[in-house]
């Protein structure tokens, strides 16, 4: 099986030739694995070198490119573009900064992509084949189907297994809008091998993969309309939050249509229109490209899982329990096929959890995880725990602290003082209940109060802590402080007042 990663050049030759060998050849397979894992994206691979790591014989299936969706057409690309998309605002912006750059600077979209596709080969040896062969994983390229109670097929070859893992991740929805499989469109899977920027991109899709690409293709230079069908971006997100990032990517001259309904799309000519109901404004979006994100789809098919007992549907994947295993005892899941969380470090955590469980009759439950997440826009916006929202429909009491970014001295000097750090901790005491982030770098600065939920530290530690300064965190200690004010209730001002004129 051969498979191509577009364009052909000699970064994705070298990507391939890490991820997907095309002279692989399989191994001869042992008489019983202690562990057949079935993927090879972040839960596949953390779970297979973790299991060789321990002793245990292990192998491990894939049917296209090592790395999974992270390395290929997820995390590596996307923050590749990012970080480009972000240089390209600096120098449009420099101005502010006293830097006056002659007009006429361009970005050059095909040297941004050999970029992307240089540095993704780059990362790819730390996911290759050869790699995990070395760690004494046996590897496995081609489609897994399981044949029997402990048996999995791939290219032929039968293995048989003690425990397997179902760890075949998510691919990008299709939604089924009547003409756009007719005019065609992108997804995830494709966007990465653009090598020319559209010069009008219509974005389907206002969630974390439609927002950060829609600003990135922006600054790169497209037309971008975001067509969503909530009357929020980023809808799972803080609404306050949610309204600086709309914001700021309509600073970048993205347009939004929200609460729309996509009723067709048609190709014409060299174009693709899209046609909308509901919301406001235009009803007809003209584009070249159009780009969907609108949800992932867990993969399920294929793998023969009614006939060994594997609960799956198509909108949720894999059922499992806490423990993440399936209805099939001896087969355990991780990672987007399984689980709401689709990111990699979810991915990283449940694979984890799958090893303590599968191999040594451990008790790791997944709802025990504390998972933060990010989204990549700039400002970036990132959250752990609870939402307000979230903590009133469930009946908790919660009080609110917030930082807004323009009162810290860092974020201002920067010039990314347009965010705010919100925490929410119990009604007395300073137990961290949930945080959203919205600032520069939000995913860096959320692991702070992770940690501090994680380790049971309260809003008062965090005020204790020495903060170096300035730094963009000290927003946090910030947030400490304003819980230690609040302690400081009429009554033991009055009393602190008393002592102090006592001891004049
Ligand atoms: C554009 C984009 C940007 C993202 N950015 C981030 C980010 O910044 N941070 C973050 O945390 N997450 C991000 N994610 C999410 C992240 O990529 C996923 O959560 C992560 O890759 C999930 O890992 P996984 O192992 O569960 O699945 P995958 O990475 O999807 O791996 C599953 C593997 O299983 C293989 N497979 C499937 N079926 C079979 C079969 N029958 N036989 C053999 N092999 C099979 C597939 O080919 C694939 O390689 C992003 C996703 C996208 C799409």
């Amino acid at each position: 099986m051969t498979v191509a990663v577009l364009p052909k050049d000699e970064h994705n030759g070298r990507l391939v030739a890490n991820v997907h060998p095309p002279d692989w050849i399989n191994p001869e397979p042992a008489p019983r694995y202690n562990l057949v894992v079935i993927g090879a994206g972040t839960a596949g691979l953390v779970t297979a070198a973790g299991a060789a790591g321990l002793g245990a014989r292990v192998a491990l299936i894939e049917r296209e490119l090592l790395g999974g969706d992270c390395l290929i057409v997820g995390c590596v690309p996307s923050k590749a573009l990012i970080r480009t998309a972000r240089a390209a605002a600096q120098v449009r912006d420099a101005a502010q900064f006293g830097i006056h750059i002659p007009p006429g600077v361009q970005v050059d979209f095909p040297a941004v992509m050999r970029r992307m596709r240089r540095l993704r080969a780059g990362i790819s040896p730390h996911d290759s084949a050869a790699r995990f062969r070395c760690l004494g994983v046996d590897v496995y390229l081609g489609q897994a189907v399981f044949t029997g109670a402990d048996t999995v097929e791939v290219a032929g070859t039968t293995l048989r297994f003690r425990r397997a893992v179902i760890a075949t991740g998510a691919r990008a929805h299709r939604p089924p809008i009547p003409g756009l499989a007719e005019a065609g469109f992108l997804t995830n899977e494709t966007v990465f091998a653009l090598t020319e920027l559209p010069q009008r991109l219509a974005v389907i899709g206002a969630g974390p993969i439609g927002c950060e690409l829609a600003q990135a293709f922006a600054r790169f230079g497209s037309r971008v309309h975001v067509l969503g069908n909530h009357p929020q971006v980023l809808p799972r997100e803080d609404p306050d939050a949610a309204e600086r990032i709309e914001k700021a990517l309509r600073r970048d001259g993205v347009e939004f249509t929200l609460s729309c309904r996509i009723e067709r799309v048609e190709k014409r000519g060299q174009e693709k229109v899209v046609y909308l109901t509901g919301g406001p404004g235009q009803q007809q979006v003209v584009v070249e490209e159009i780009l969907i994100g609108a949800g992932r789809v867990p993969n399920v098919d294929d793998l023969n899982l009614d006939a060994v007992g594997v609960r799956h549907d198509q909108r949720d994947g894999v059922a499992v329990n806490d423990r993440l295993q399936t209805t099939n005892r001896n087969i355990y899941a991780a990672g987007d096929v399984c689980s709401r969380f689709k990111f990699t470090h979810a991915a990283d955590a449940m694979a984890r959890i799958v090893l303590q469980n599968a191999l040594f009759k451990g008790r790791a439950r997944a709802s025990a995880l504390t998972i933060p997440w990010c989204t990549y826009t700039d400002p970036e916006i990132a959250h752990v725990g609870l939402y307000e929202n979230e903590a009133r429909e469930r009946g908790i009491a919660f009080r609110t602290f917030t930082q807004e970014l323009h009162d810290v001295d860092r974020a201002v000097l920067d010039g990314e003082d347009e965010g705010f750090v919100k925490v929410l901790v119990t009604p007395r005491g300073d137990k961290i209940l949930g945080a959203t982030i919205v600032a520069a770098h939000a995913g860096d600065l959320v692991s702070e109060l992770t940690l501090a939920m994680v380790g049971r530290l309260g809003l008062g530690t965090i005020a204790r802590t020495i903060h170096p300064y300035p730094t963009q965190a000290e927003a946090i200690k910030k947030v400490g402080d304003a819980y230690n004010r609040s302690r400081l209730t009429p009554i033991v001002k009055w009393l602190f007042g008393k002592w102090l004129a006592w001891t004049r």
